[in-house]
């Protein structure tokens, strides 16, 4: 039998950027996927004609020098995603009931417009902008610098919640919203979400945002084509169900056919509900289980994917993220009569540089419980009830588009639709959750969860470690291969451009 240095379970970012370290570093790598298009989150789909990005929509700090450009450079992806700028001066919009406020790229820009819609408070946003800096500048991975200790983070960023953070900032209620208003970006909650994630975030984008131009497939395309160039292999329609086990440690993982796949180690990137849902072994203690089973997941989604007609919108080059509520806080309780209370509306970047949009996908947040009733069922066969559910969502939430774009609704060519199950059903993250674990400041170890697992030769990749996105997710990829590599080994082999 083909034994492998290391199987990969699941081909999402986190699998993949694991396997292009794993096999450049001469490892015989298998990645096992168990959908028939791989990526995770970087899936797209054609409907009408287009193609739509389904979880991954704009990244940042990708200019020449900087952090997502150097790690994209490693992964040999600078020549195979093409991207597009956003608006330098507002790539984020925030509208809060009836006002917006743009955010602007680089610090000075962001500084300046702010203090435009706030005059008293240039002060109190340089300060702001500073200790995001600060934070940032304080995580040794986030700068790839050498590592000599295990602290990865500045503790108070992890024990203070965003809001606390912004509230520290400003007594001007309308500009602590203002700072908090892309929390969608990472599904914060207050009172729980850990500073470190907005920082992090904040900085990233503030530092250059795009979008990424002919689908976010070009990530995953990509690295499957340097992953087998290093000889890796990767198996599509491969569904791991089971990791066996000795006494010691992991041995092997069965696939839904039956398969018996061999490996002298094993990385999941799959949820970790669904790993423990695997193992059934002495070497994982109850305690483990349940934490990891108690622990709250990021809210999820329910997502219009839009076609225009043809040349009817001028493209927008502004992620617009609106909350109908007067808090950005707490969309997440959202009620069915005041549904939805916030969403993020983002045109596709079109292929051909145009001046008008094709396409554009609109997301709000809706909570499992909504679509439960229809949790035995699968894709394209969930029945008529759950088709005008959805017909239902669409209506409302495309009327709450239509408040703030007039007319927009008119130049629709067609849409489609996904909710928490699409998610659930495409990325088998628990109940759709967007961003996989929940952190929270008020547990904030128990919150985090290890790339290793109870069992030695098995660990965890993804955004569950680390955190979520495009430069989490690397990060937290970089976590896991130096459990094989060492991680100032790599940070070597990455400043050194590969
Ligand atoms: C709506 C939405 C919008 C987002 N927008 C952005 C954005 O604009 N910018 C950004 O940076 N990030 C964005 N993100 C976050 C980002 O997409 C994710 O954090 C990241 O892609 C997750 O990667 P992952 O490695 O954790 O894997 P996932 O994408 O969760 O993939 C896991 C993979 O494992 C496979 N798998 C699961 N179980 C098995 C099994 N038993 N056998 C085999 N395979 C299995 C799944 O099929 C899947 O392919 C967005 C996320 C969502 C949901």
């Amino acid at each position: 039998m083909n034994k492998y240095d290391v199987i990969i379970i699941g081909s999402g970012l986190g699998g993949l950027l694991s396997a292009y370290i794993l096999s450049k570093n001469g490892m015989k790598v298998l990645v096992l996927e168990k959908n028939n298009q791989i990526g995770g989150c970087l899936q797209t789909f054609t409907y009408a004609g287009e193609k739509f990005d389904t979880g991954m929509h704009y990244i940042g700090s990708v200019e020449d020098g900087q952090i997502l450009y150097r790690f994209f450079k490693y992964f040999s992806l600078l020549n195979d995603v093409n991207l597009r700028k956003l608006d330098t001066e507002a790539y984020d919009t925030i509208s809060i009931i009836d006002k917006t406020y743009d955010y602007a790229m680089g610090f000075d820009r962001f500084i300046d417009k702010m203090s435009g819609y706030f005059p008293n408070e240039r002060e109190n946003i340089k300060n702001y902008i500073n200790k995001i800096n600060l934070i940032a500048s304080k995580s040794p991975l986030y700068n790839l610098n050498e590592i000599n200790s295990q602290v990865l983070l500045n503790i108070d960023s992890i024990k203070l919640s965003v809001n606390e953070f912004i509230d520290s900032i400003t007594t001007n209620t309308e500009l602590r919203k203002v700072l908090a208003g892309n929390l969608p970006l990472y599904g914060g909650i207050k009172n729980i979400t850990p500073l470190y994630i907005h920082a992090l975030i904040q900085k990233f984008y503030i530092n250059s945002a795009y979008r990424i131009v002919g689908g976010s497939d070009s990530i995953s395309k990509s690295l499957y084509k340097s992953i087998i160039g290093f000889g890796g292999k990767v198996l599509t329609n491969s569904e791991v169900v089971k990791i066996n086990c000795n006494t010691e440690k992991a041995v092997s993982v069965c696939l839904k056919n039956g398969e018996i796949l061999e490996g002298n180690s094993f990385i999941s990137n799959m949820h970790p509900y669904e790993i423990l849902r695997m193992l059934d072994t002495h070497l994982i203690r109850n305690a483990y289980r349940q934490r990891i089973t108690s622990l709250n997941n990021t809210i999820s989604n329910f997502t219009i994917y839009i076609k225009f007609k043809p040349n009817t919108v001028k493209y927008y080059n502004t992620n617009f993220y609106h909350y109908n509520t007067p808090d950005v806080w707490g969309c997440e309780n959202y009620n069915l009569e005041n549904w939805p209370c916030n969403f993020l509306f983002m045109h596709q970047a079109p292929k051909d540089n145009s001046n008008y949009a094709t396409s554009a996908v609109l997301i709000a947040y809706m909570r499992f419980e909504e679509v439960e009733k229809w949790k035995h069922t699968f894709v394209k066969n969930r029945g008529n009830d759950y088709k005008e559910f959805k017909i239902n969502k669409s209506k409302i939430l495309l009327n709450e588009l239509e408040k703030k774009f007039p007319g927009i609704n008119s130049n629709i060519e067609s849409y489609t639709c996904s909710s928490p199950l699409t998610y659930r059903d495409y990325t088998a993250t628990k109940d759709g959750s967007m961003y996989g674990i929940l952190r929270d400041k008020n547990s904030p170890i128990q919150s985090l969860v290890s790339q290793k697992t109870k069992i030695p030769n098995l660990f965890m990749t993804g955004q569950n470690i680390n955190s979520h996105g495009i430069l989490g997710v690397t990060i937290g990829a970089l976590i896991t291969c130096a459990e094989y590599l060492g991680m100032n080994y790599l940070i070597k082999q990455i400043k050194n451009g590969g």
